[in-house]
């Protein structure tokens, strides 16, 4: 038999290695989709207290901007 989950944020049965999961907290999140992956990661995101989120948050940025920043010197390099 095929182990299901439960999507947290509508209740959608879905099988495992579908959707959206993530393991935060030694807690299992399970989305059946990106979209309720994404309501249920705004509704966390809102719900931080703002000096929690700001040193994490500028990290995060950081991270991208990197990345961001490689993606274009390697596509500047094609040319
Ligand atoms: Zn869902």
């Amino acid at each position: 038999m095929q182990e299901t989950h439960e999507c947290l944020t509508c209740g959608r049965p879905f099988p495992r290695g579908q959707g959206v999961t993530f393991s935060v907290s030694g807690k299992n999140l399970e989305f059946h989709s990106k979209s309720c992956a994404y309501s249920f990661m705004r509704e966390l995101l809102y719900s931080l207290k703002e000096d929690c989120l700001t040193l994490p948050l500028r990290e995060v940025l950081a991270k991208y901007e990197e990345k961001l920043e490689q993606s274009k010197k390697k596509a500047e390099k094609k040319i």
